[in-house]
């Protein structure tokens, strides 16, 4: 390794790049990270940590509304979006300076500047200086996609400028009905905005069980968010200092704000990739094998940019798995089954595992336990409010294979639903499991009757 100037470069400082990072240096390499805009990457900048920053200021809407049932009597609420902001940034510069002492502490040699390959083994800053690494590790992310290149699209804003607004936009427009779309309804609808939801296809939060995306549905048009199915914005106009979406079909919508929400690309332009030879998977990301090896045998790629299942704690555990792999000398594959996923929308959902289409597609035989009801805080506070929880069980062997909720809690729930699930818990396991009373999470364990039993359709 004499002729290298480090054992390992990293490309990219968010949380798959940092923690690759981190870990191999504490298995003794020498590590350069480069990262061009601030560490952390999206999730701790511009997207997860944030994001439920503001969903949380989102939410007092509804706290204080329900509070008069319970006998409280407050004064008209009023909300601040600058103090929201500049508290929200407060923050994320002091993960951010967590992040950079974590890096330093474990001896990672830190460089604010972009970096792409100019061979296999070289890497060139900004500033022209090269390095020269053994192992060189991709960890660029991802960046909003705005669609199709419609008339008046510079006028959309994407997630990125959404947390910087100088002000709460009084009536916003977004497109898509993914993770980002239904999120941010939630965030500006809970502050006040009014707000219309743009979506193409014929519901939102596609891919997820269709019980869920209806009653997300039907939860988010009782708190006033406007959701627009079977259309698409197809033009922007700038009308003063307000804006009009025009809609395929023909509708107009005025807005204060268009925001465009749908989908992420891969951070792989510009980095030198086909110089070095480093392929492309059919899905525009690095294309990677189990360890997170590329097509070149020492760079190696991890999290969005490879567009696998991009969540930040699956970066994470590529990130991780890859110093083991490399520097640890434990060969570490991720596991990439059974992630449990929240959108944290108003209500909230959490899943794990299948949905109720996919098991019955890969099952001989599926069964469906179900529940909705009222959730006990509703009671008193009036809210016209239901909580959803399902179970998807394989039918020959009892398996829990999917676990959906929506509603208060839906995320915290799942995270530990998400055990059961990767145990292989059997329905009867979760029906041994002594219910705690009265939560609402309690129904996942006392669900005896089966809504419905399938058998799988022969292939025509
Ligand atoms: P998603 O892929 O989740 O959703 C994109 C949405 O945009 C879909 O509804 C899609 O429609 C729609 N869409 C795509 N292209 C067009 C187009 N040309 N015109 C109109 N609509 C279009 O992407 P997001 O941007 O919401 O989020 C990106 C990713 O970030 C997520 O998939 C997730 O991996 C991650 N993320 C995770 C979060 C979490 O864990 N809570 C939060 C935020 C993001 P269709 O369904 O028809 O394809």
């Amino acid at each position: 390794m004499a002729d290298h100037d480090v054992d390992l470069f990293v490309i990219g400082g968010g949380s798959g790049g940092v923690r690759a990072a981190r870990i191999a240096a504490q298995h003794g390499a020498r590590v350069m990270l480069a990262e061009e805009y601030r560490l952390g990457g999206t999730c701790v900048i511009r997207g997860c940590v944030p994001k439920k920053l503001l969903v949380y200021a989102a939410r007092f809407r509804g706290e204080f509304e329900d509070a008069a049932g319970y006998g409280w009597t407050l004064p008209q609420p009023s909300f601040d979006w600058p103090t929201l902001i500049a508290n929200k940034d407060r923050e994320i510069a002091r993960l951010e300076a967590a992040y950079t002492a974590t890096l330093q502490k474990a001896g990672v040699a830190v460089v604010k500047s972009r970096a792409v390959l100019k061979d296999i083994h070289t890497v060139a800053l900004a500033n022209g200086e090269r390095v020269r690494a053994a192992t060189i590790l991709i960890s660029t992310g991802g960046a909003p996609s705005y669609g199709d290149n419609i008339a008046g699209l510079e006028h959309a804003i994407s997630s990125n400028e959404a947390f910087h607004l100088p002000e709460l936009p009084r009536r916003v427009v977004i497109q898509g009905g993914g993770y980002i779309a239904v999120e941010f309804a939630g965030i500006f609808a809970g502050l006040g905005s009014h707000v219309t939801l743009v979506y193409r296809g014929e519901n939102i939060l596609r891919g997820f069980d269709d019980d869920v995306r209806h009653h997300v549905r039907v939860e988010m048009e009782k708190h006033g968010i406007r959701v627009v199915t079977g259309r698409k914005v197809a033009a922007i106009e700038r009308s003063g200092a307000h804006f009009v979406a025009q809609l395929s079909g023909g509708n107009q919508i005025p807005a204060d704000c268009v925001m465009f929400a749908v989908g992420r690309l891969p951070n792989i332009a510009k980095l030198g990739l086909k110089e070095a030879g480093v392929a492309l998977a059919g899905n525009g990301g690095i294309a990677v094998d189990a360890f997170s090896r590329t097509s070149i045998a020492n760079i190696y790629a991890v999290g969005d940019v490879t567009n696998r299942v991009n969540l930040t704690p699956v970066a994470i555990r590529e990130g991780h798995a890859f110093a083991d792999t490399v520097f640890g000398g434990t060969p570490t594959a991720v596991d990439h089954t059974n992630v449990p996923t929240a959108v944290f929308s108003d209500p909230e959902v959490g899943v794990v595992g299948l949905t109720e289409t996919q098991a019955r597609a890969a099952l001989p035989r599926t069964d469906i336990y179900k529940a909705m009801f009222r959730p006990l805080k509703a009671t008193l506070s009036g809210r016209d409010t239901a909580v959803l929880l399902k179970l998807v069980v394989d039918g020959l062997n009892d398996r829990v294979v999917g676990c959906h909720v929506v509603g208060e809690g839906a995320a915290e729930m799942i995270q530990l639903a998400a055990v059961a699930v990767k145990m292989h818990a059997s329905k009867a396991d979760f029906d041994a499991t002594v219910a705690l009373h009265p939560t609402a999470a309690e129904e996942l364990v006392t669900m005896r009757t089966r809504s419905a039993s399938y058998a799988r359709q022969a292939a025509e």
